[in-house]
């Protein structure tokens, strides 16, 4: 049985000392949980938590990453330096960064494809719109933001994780209902299906105000291998709640 995958996604949150105390309760309490974890962190404190999760079953995760290599790129964050910082996964093409800094499909493709060069697993975001709903696009939407990764990365693909997380649902309290989620879940696992002979057994997280009380009922549906949790992974006893029911 392939295992859940519950990461965190800390968002623009933290402190060194808070990063402490959280991860500090995230040992303590996830002694023999069935699950992997995550968390993926602000970039500065990457160090900071690489050390904390020393000998833990805890992977370093982080936000973002360029799609450069190295050089003239003010601000930018390369693979490499992730990989050297002790990290295992990064987010890539999150909805707000999709929306908040103007990344394409094309760029989280490349994205994709710098992370799994250095060896660090890229969990890919895709999710439609309120609006992308309404109008009945929402396979369309999410088929369109797959198809780039998948174009791009060949057969590598089988490498990556894949977040649904449908952006009228993060951070608002709105959760998709089992079955809404499990719809794309399983259209997401077609067009993986239709790309590598790997597909069933890679992971397919679902994301958008996961929580300690709605998480079993998601992670009970035959396409969720796990979740992408902003706000409740900040609150130990939340997370490890969710990392319960997985
Ligand atoms: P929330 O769990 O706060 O809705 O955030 C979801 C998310 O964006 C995870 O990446």
């Amino acid at each position: 049985m392939k295992k859940k995958l519950i990461a965190g996604n800390w968002k623009m949150n933290g402190s060194a000392a808070a990063n402490a105390a959280l991860v500090e309760a995230l040992r303590a309490g996830l002694a023999g949980a069935s699950c992997q974890m995550a968390i993926c962190v602000p970039a500065v404190y990457l160090s900071q938590v690489a050390q904390l999760v020393q000998n833990s079953d805890i992977g370093l995760g982080a936000q973002d990453v360029s799609a450069y290599d190295s050089g003239a790129y003010t601000g930018e964050i390369s693979a490499a330096m992730l990989r050297e910082c002790g990290v295992r996964y990064v987010i890539v093409g999150h909805s707000e960064r999709r929306q908040y800094h103007g990344e394409t499909d094309a760029t989280v493709a490349v994205k994709t494809q710098k992370a799994l060069a250095a060896g660090v697993t890229p969990i890919v975001c895709v999710g439609e719109t309120l609006a992308e709903r309404e109008a009945g696009k929402t396979e369309e939407v999410v088929k369109r933001q797959l198809a780039a990764v998948i174009h791009t990365n060949g057969h590598c693909i089988s490498e990556i994780v894949v977040a649904y997380e449908p952006v009228w649902a993060i951070g608002t309290g709105k959760t998709a209902t089992p079955a809404q989620a499990q719809e794309v879940h399983a259209v997401l696992r077609a067009q993986l299906l239709a790309a590598t002979p790997h597909a069933e057994r890679m992971h397919i997280l679902y994301g958008g105000s996961m929580n300690a009380s709605n998480a079993a009922e998601l992670l009970a549906q035959k396409d969720i291998d796990g979740g992408l949790v902003g706000g409740a992974s900040l609150k130990a006893p939340d997370f490890l709640a969710i990392a319960a029911a997985a």
